[in-house]
């Protein structure tokens, strides 16, 4: 038996490692610091495992192996393609909007190729960025102007910070929405330099609230779309027209933060009303800022749309440099608004309308195609069911309704330590070649398949699926 101290003198050195044969063909693919390093830490560990009294690798080849291994998983993508069968259509988590093929077309170009970005082909002459988008953006909303940033949360950061730094912001106490992570109206008013306001009750809030906080420090009133959750019962709200004519009569600007800022009438595509962005603009809003990546189907960005002189001012804050889009969304974006000059094809075309578009009894035969795969998969350990269930569309848009779908429940045959097998089980789909991401609801794995078009390649996948028990 070779004691510790024999196994730890047996280990061999990094130059030794590296001489031999694979180690050669390990530098050609990942680099030679790369192959170094790794050597180096799989050997460090398997010192530190010998001198732990555990088992560690110590001949050349074994070495050698172990490194490379680590290589290879060191130069797997971080950023990951999952199956998004969470049955919500717009996953913030998982990235939001899937862009249109038109989009991804116009993005690869923008990366490989020098653009027209802020050049005016006519003239010669320096142009805007914001040139690019910024008619088909007013022909879909009806707005005066437009411009273009990060995010929504930069929008309505800029907005802010040029209407209303040093001054008050009044906003409903019903609408201080936080949307989540750090992003908290009222924590985004005092970044922006705007002294909150807050008027009426979280429930209610009249007119008159709105009229008494207006004075001469006012800078603005904000009407926030509450997108992500509803107050209901003894409720009253200030319309945004009703609340555009108090702001008129007072000269001072009313912003409305759409949110997810829809460009057609969902209820086209059978789903419930959610409010347009032109119809805000007909409102009255002097500005309306909203989403590129939530219902609009886009690249993430954000709109100011709304008044000349306005968004001319928001142009002009130095703010505005550091929150501007790049060219390759910026070029994605163009793509997706192109789509919308069509709306009749924005179900072939724009995979947001796609999927939330997508009716019941084709996922339910999609379900019915699938079940017989997914229950071989899962093996006898599990019940699986085609059954009925609710997709959402997400990113806060129309918390309260659910859109009939089908989909797949995988329930553990034995009741004894069921929640541990379901987690076990979505861990085990989790871990697949290309992530599949259901959601563990009424005892059961429950897979969506609202989002699942790629039918052959979920089967292909499909066929890795190694259980905890699974050799
Ligand atoms: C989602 C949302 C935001 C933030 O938009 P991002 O594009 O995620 O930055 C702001 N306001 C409302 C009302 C929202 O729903």
């Amino acid at each position: 038996m070779s004691t510790k101290a024999e196994r730890l003198t047996r280990i061999p050195s990094v130059d030794e490692v590296l001489r031999a044969a694979s180690a050669a063909v390990a530098v050609e693919q990942f680099g030679r610091p790369s192959v170094v390093n790794s050597v180096r830490a799989t050997l460090d560990d398997a010192r530190a495992a010998l001198r732990n009294g555990r088992t560690a690798p110590v001949e050349i080849g074994e070495i050698e192996s172990a490194a490379i291994a680590r290589l290879e998983a060191e130069a797997a993508p971080r950023v990951r393609a999952v199956f998004n069968l969470t049955g919500t259509v717009l996953h913030t988590n998982l990235g939001r909007a899937i862009l249109a093929e038109a989009a991804v077309e116009a993005a690869s170009v923008a990366m490989r190729e020098a653009l027209a970005l802020e050049f005016d082909l006519e003239g010669g002459k320096r142009g805007e960025r914001d040139a690019l988008i910024r008619g088909l953006v007013c022909e879909l909303t009806g707005a005066e102007d437009a411009t273009v940033v990060n995010n929504n949360a930069a929008a309505v950061l800029l907005v802010l910070n040029t209407l209303a730094k040093g001054k008050e912001a009044i906003v409903s106490r019903g609408e201080l929405i936080e949307i989540g992570g750090a992003f908290r109206m009222p924590e985004i008013m005092s970044r922006a330099g705007a002294k909150l306001v807050e008027v009426g009750t979280t429930n209610r809030t009249h007119e008159k609230d709105y009229a008494g906080a207006i004075g001469a420090k006012t800078g603005l009133i904000l009407k926030v779309h509450t997108s992500n959750y509803k107050i209901a019962g003894f409720t009253k709200e200030v319309a945004a027209k009703r609340l555009s004519e108090i702001a008129r009569g007072k000269g001072i600007p009313l912003v409305n933060d759409l949110g997810s800022g829809t460009l057609v009438d969902l209820a086209r595509y059978g789903l419930a009303h959610e409010p347009t962005v032109a119809e805000a603009v007909a409102e009255g809003a002097d500005l309306v800022t909203f989403s590129g990546d939530k219902l609009l189907g886009g690249p993430q960005a954000g709109f100011i749309v709304g008044c000349k002189e306005l968004i001319a001012q928001v142009n002009k804050n130095p703010m505005k440099r550091a929150l501007r889009m790049d060219k390759i969304r910026l070029a994605a974006l163009e793509a997706t608004l192109r789509l919308y000059r069509d709306p009749d094809r924005l179900v072939e075309r724009l995979p947001t309308i796609r999927l939330l578009a997508r009716k019941k009894n084709e996922i339910e035969a999609l379900a019915k195609r699938l079940l017989p795969a997914i229950a071989g998969a899962v093996g006898a350990g599990f019940g699986a069911d085609v059954i009925a269930c609710s997709s959402q569309i997400g990113s806060g848009a129309l918390p309260q309704e659910s859109i009939p779908s089908d989909g797949i429940a995988l329930r553990p045959a034995e009741k004894r330590g069921s929640g541990r097998a379901l987690a076990a089980l979505a861990a085990a789909f989790r871990r697949l070649p290309m992530p599949v991401i259901g959601r563990i609801e009424d005892q059961a794995f429950v897979l969506d398949l609202r989002c699942l078009e790629d039918e052959a390649g979920f089967v292909r996948n499909l066929g890795s699926l190694k259980l905890d028990g699974d050799a």
